[in-house]
């Protein structure tokens, strides 16, 4: 072949030629982010297919989300002159989905066997943990799941399990029988994609050799976040040290390893070199994407890690613009400094896809979609959906839906059996057919089915009834939190294992509801305060922070306005297919990815590095390589932004900015607030500010990088000390209060006189309010 003119080839620095042009043989390459290893891996599938070396069919290419498959297959796509949907180019999962479905008689399967997610497969151990007349408390089914999927990822089915104790031995027989009704049934959770086809190729020779046979060359990107499992499927299509003549090329960072929660081993990557006896680990050190100030930001970040293989990136592109930095006072801040950055980068000529909003949860979404959403923007949120489509926040918002509307049927059908409370499906068949024989909502006919079903169905709509009951009179986020509770939904995502994220979503509803109401005006009241702040008995009207329709002359109560503007959020404003739109998504699933412009954001102590990482060696040299993906999915212009209170948990907190920011070079960094040490400057006005009004901050509790903002005991100048203890009589900021419905709290805040004064009290588990003094009733304890 004529390597110079070949116009695939011709752009390659000579490392990347010499690898795409390698003879078939095992191959490793370690490089750093953008050099150029994905770019790599396609020229070389094209180059093998355009020169002959293998057929479209003789090639299997693996990667990690199914977005960067599908990248994969567009830039094959332009470099070919066919069509390459057919080719085995996917996800672990996808490819084990495709081979299962292949070989479903040999794999013992159904040929239209199913796919369990995540919630279908806890409720099938819940099925067999309750038929083994086992105690649920003691088999969590969420918990089994977990030892299921763990023994199926280390490849060891019930038989293999070693039995230590009398727990593990019952496990094991749920195990057991977990697997028997899976058979029963004709379903395949995700473990046992893996597993099943890893088996097949195990113990069928045959069916081994014929795709030993047929994969000449098997490419595998980002190998660094490949899980025991995978690594053993990917040794059986090409078992190391055969003389097989297949290729295998393996890609991949160490730097890049974000998946060690989700049992990726980086040390693949050393057992490929020695299993594969690669004679030379092919190093990419030119970075092609990025400019040189990012660059510099990612290299000296990652540089603080210590577990390393060591790699080297440089850049030929210049300097380019330096990081902007921006410390916005509050989440909302934040969102609206973002909508004005993409705005102006936008005007200057960027496409909306060209610029990446980046997060490292991914309930921080929900605001800056908000933001988006109130300026037009077209947005795109990938890797998970958007804030208010989440499985979790439908759920919670169809039971709020049923206290308004106990005759929706879309609700009613959504949450009945969720968490589940005994209802099946022939239950609710049943029940759907009475409903229709006599015209009546679902709801109105739980009557009409006899039996335990009908009983359950019975309890249902009186966990409605009572929870419309119990919630009268209150606001917005109570009503919320109380629903949250009894609808079994808290405990149900607390023993869950991806539940964390999902009970951060349920924080944020009752956030979005808070700044809904301030944001709508609802419950403005004579004290000017926001209604959920304010005692209920405060409120002019029956229903806290009824306000009339200004039009109508309606009152429409905050729960019914918030539930209209979650169903509109929730519609057709998400950007179009092939529409511009700019593009949302946590930093996991932005790995592999590039944009011109990138915005980091929520990058705070707690959040980034997240709270569970920080305390522990390895978790935050996770976090760093977390961080060392953000930054180099950037291209041209990078930014970075942080708040000073923001909203979580439902409750605001303070907060203080990255360690990250002290690890990177200042020459790269253009600050666009005034840099501050210690704790931000948002926090020396926020002191001062509070010292003015009579609460503040205490002062800084830990050491070094890992300080935090305590709040709780004020320093009050003694002038207004008297002040407000003449008063109120009693009532001492920093001392213990009495509130006959929120319970003890502390009081943190006493402000305004007369008629006008107000108290700021943290209830613990209530949270903090602000209460009218002129109505509400506190007693100072202690
Ligand atoms: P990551 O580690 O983030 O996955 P990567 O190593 O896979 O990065 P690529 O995505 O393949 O890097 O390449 C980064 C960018 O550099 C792409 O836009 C690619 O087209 C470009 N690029 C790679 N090699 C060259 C080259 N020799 N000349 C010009 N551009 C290149
Ligand atoms: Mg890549």
């Amino acid at each position: 072949v004529d390597v110079a003119s070949s116009p695939l080839l011709r752009n390659l620095n000579p490392e990347q030629l010499a690898a795409v042009t390698a003879a078939p043989e095992p191959a490793l390459i370690l490089a750093g982010a953008g050099s150029g290893k994905t770019r790599v891996l396609t020229t070389r599938i094209a180059w093998l297919l355009n020169t002959g070396q293998v057929s479209p069919g003789g090639v299997m290419a693996v990667t990690f989300t199914n977005k960067a498959a599908k990248e994969m297959l567009t830039r094959l796509g332009t470099m070919l002159p066919f069509n390459v949907r057919g080719m085995w180019i996917g996800t672990f999962h996808g490819l084990c989905n495709r081979f299962l479905r292949a070989h479903w008689k040999l794999a013992h399967l159904p040929q239209a066997f199913q796919i369990l997610d995540a919630s279908d497969t806890t409720s099938a151990v819940k099925r067999v943990i309750k038929a083994m007349n086992l105690d649920e408390e003691r088999f969590v089914p969420k918990q089994v799941g977990w030892f299921i999927a763990g023994c199926k990822e280390d490849g060891q089915r019930p038989g293999d399990v070693e039995q230590r104790d009398e727990q593990t031995r019952k496990l094991v027989e749920i195990y057991a029988n977990y697997e028997d009704q899976c058979q029963r049934e004709g379903v395949v959770d995700f473990a046992e994609l893996m597993l099943r086809s890893y088996e097949l190729l195990r113990d069928n020779q045959a069916v081994r050799e014929h795709y030993q046979r047929r994969f000449r060359h098997i490419l595998v990107d980002e190998f660094q976040d490949t899980n025991k499992l995978q690594y053993a499927w990917l040794k059986m299509f090409a078992p190391p040290g055969a003389d097989s003549g297949q290729s295998i090329l393996a890609v991949g960072d160490d730097d890049q390893s974000i998946y060690a929660f989700r049992g990726a081993r980086v040390g693949n990557m050393a057992d490929f070199e020695r299993e594969y006896r690669v004679r030379k680990v092919i190093k990419l050190e030119q970075n092609y994407r990025s400019f040189g100030h990012i660059l510099d930001a990612a290299n000296e970040l990652i540089s603080r890690n210590t577990q390393r293989l060591g790699k080297t990136l440089r850049t030929d592109a210049g300097l380019g613009d330096p990081i902007r930095v921006h410390e916005a006072p509050s989440d909302f801040a934040e969102a609206q400094w973002l909508i004005e950055e993409i705005q102006s980068l936008h005007r200057g000529g960027l496409e909306r896809q060209e610029i990446a909003v980046l997060y490292r949860s991914n309930a921080q979404s929900r605001v800056i979609e908000s933001a988006l959403f109130n300026s037009g923007i077209p947005y795109r949120v990938y890797g998970g959906l958007r804030f208010f489509e989440r499985a979790e926040v439908k759920h919670a918002l169809a039971y709020l839906r049923l206290l308004e509307n106990a005759n929706d049927d879309t609700s009613f059908l959504r949450v009945v059996n969720f968490p589940t409370r005994g209802i099946g499906a022939k239950t609710l068949e049943n029940l759907q057919d009475a409903a229709k024989a006599s015209g009546r909502s679902l709801y109105q006919s739980v009557g009409a089915i006899p039996g335990k079903g009908g009983a359950n169905l019975v309890a249902f709509t009186n966990l409605i009834d009572s929870t419309r009951n119990l919630t009268q009179g209150m606001t917005l986020r109570e009503i919320i939190e109380q629903v949250l509770e009894t609808s079994g939904l808290l405990d149900f995502y607390r023993t869950d294992k991806d539940g964390a994220e999902r009970l951060e979503n349920l924080d944020e509803l009752i956030n979005a509801a808070e700044a809904f109401v301030m944001q709508e005006g609802f419950g403005k009241n004579a004290v000017g305060l926001p209604v959920d702040e304010v005692a209920p008995s405060v409120q002019s009207t029956g229903t806290p922070g009824a306000v009339p329709d200004a039009e109508t002359g309606e009152i429409m109560s905050p729960l019914v306005a918030f539930l209209t503007h979650a169903s509109l959020e929730a519609g057709d404003n998400q950007a179009q297919a092939g529409q511009d739109a700019v593009q949302l998504m946590t930093v996991h699933s932005a790995k592999g990815l590039e944009f011109d412009a990138v915005f980091i954001t929520g990058l705070e102590e707690g959040l980034f590095p997240h709270e569970n990482s920080m305390s522990d060696h390895d978790g935050l040299e996770e976090e760093r390589r977390l961080m060392y993906v953000a930054i180099t999915r950037a291209r041209k212009k990078l930014s970075m932004s942080f708040c000073q209170t923001r909203m979580l948990h439902g409750q605001t907190r303070y907060h203080i900015k990255s360690r990250f920011f002290d690890e990177l070079p200042e020459e790269a960094l253009k600050w666009l607030t005034p840099r501050n040490q210690g704790f931000g400057s948002g926090f020396a006005r926020e002191y001062q500010q509070a010292w003015q009004r009579g609460s503040g901050l205490k002062g800084m509790v830990g050491a070094g990088n890992v300080q935090k903002a305590a709040w709780v005991e004020p320093p009050i100048p003694p002038s207004m000390k008297q002040k407000v203890s003449e008063e109120h009589g009693g009532l001492r900021v920093g001392k213990g209060v009495f509130h006959t419905k929120f319970g003890e709290g502390v009081l943190l805040t006493l402000e305004g006189t007369g008629a006008d004064a107000r108290a700021q009290v943290n209830f613990g588990r209530h949270g903090t309010k602000w209460l009218a003094l002129s109505v509400a009733k506190l007693t100072p304890i202690d």
